[in-house]
């Protein structure tokens, strides 16, 4: 079966954030009980329960490791030991990379990324400290429709090639090659299919073929509108200049996907400015409407070889 967990449902930054008194911030900090905060989007999954693999490393998590039991060391096992078998890099993002630099305690990693991200990486001395001994890390080359194993699980995952470039700290890096600068995952286990998409610049047919042959999708629900973060502060960018289609409008991911009918669909990279996070808005409800389900630090899918899903 395929167990999937987000341990983290916002975008970099978190809900709220540190310097935001955004109204949605400053909701989230005075009623968290309308509003909860939010940790860094991060995700795991599993295929036995027992051995773990992680979708990106997000800053947030040493905390999301200790607030998820399945991913803690057991003293049975010795006094060093992890459940987390592997990480999955979809891009070279601050807040999908940072904790990556959480995990350094001489602890033997294995990492699947595409060969520009982990060149991004290894250009970065910080990440030096996940190789101070011989064997700590080990890369694995992922390539764009090319599937591959996930270690020794029944997971089978295939990257989606998406538009978009290497993160601003590494615009000085020549040459990623197309697609391959951030991907979405295809997860696929006993025949189950996940999509795990939480940045898409552009919903293509080819996504939407990919998404009606899923149980579930994980999908970018950065921004509401392409103009938000523009509006909370001026000379910031437009979020279809950043590679997130909104949510609204008639050009929005929720009216591009309107006639996806998948048994589970789910918002992830939430932004701290995106009113979704407001229950009583009118695009929250407008979201639920159209049949999302807006992901929350928590929220879990098990999906089993021959039953729908099951939350
Ligand atoms: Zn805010």
């Amino acid at each position: 079966m395929l167990h999937f967990k987000l341990l983290g449902t916002a975008a970099g930054g978190g809900f709220p954030q540190w310097n935001c008194a955004c109204q949605l911030c400053d909701l989230c900090r005075k009623q968290p009980l309308r509003a909860a905060a939010r940790l860094q989007l991060q995700s795991a999954i599993s295929s036995d329960g027992e051995n773990w693999f992680l979708l990106n490393a997000s800053p947030d998590l040493r905390s999301q490791i200790e607030a998820t039991p399945e991913l803690q060391p057991v003293a049975t096992k010795g006094q060093r030991n992890t459940p987390i078998r592997a990480i999955i890099l979809t891009s070279a993002d601050l807040d999908q990379v940072l904790g990556l630099l959480l995990l350094r305690e001489f602890q033997p990693l294995l990492v699947y990324a595409t060969s520009v991200v982990r060149q991004t990486l290894q250009a970065n001395s910080f990440f030096r400290m996940l190789d101070r001994l011989p064997g700590q890390i080990t890369w694995i080359d992922i390539r764009p429709n090319e599937s591959f194993p996930l270690a020794d699980s029944q997971i089978v995952c295939t990257p989606i090639p998406l538009p978009g470039a290497l993160p601003f700290y590494a615009s000085t890096i020549p040459g990623a090659p197309e697609g391959e600068a951030s991907i979405g995952l295809l997860l696929e286990c006993e025949g189950k299919r996940i999509a795990y998409t939480p940045s898409v610049p552009e919903v293509t047919d080819n996504l939407r073929h990919l998404y009606r042959s899923c149980e579930a999708i994980m999908m970018d629900a950065t921004f509401w509108s392409d103009t938000e973060l523009n509006r909370l502060q001026t000379g910031t960018p437009l979020a279809r200049s950043i590679g997130h289609v909104p949510l609204g409008g008639e050009d929005g991911t929720l009216a591009l996907l309107s006639n996806i009918n998948v048994p589970t669909k789910v918002l992830i990279h939430i932004n701290n400015s995106n009113p979704i996070l407001d229950p009583l808005s009118a695009e929250h409800e407008e979201t639920l409407r159209a049949g999302w389900q807006i992901g929350h630090d928590g929220w879990e899918l098990t999906l089993h070889p021959s039953s729908k899903a099951a939350a």
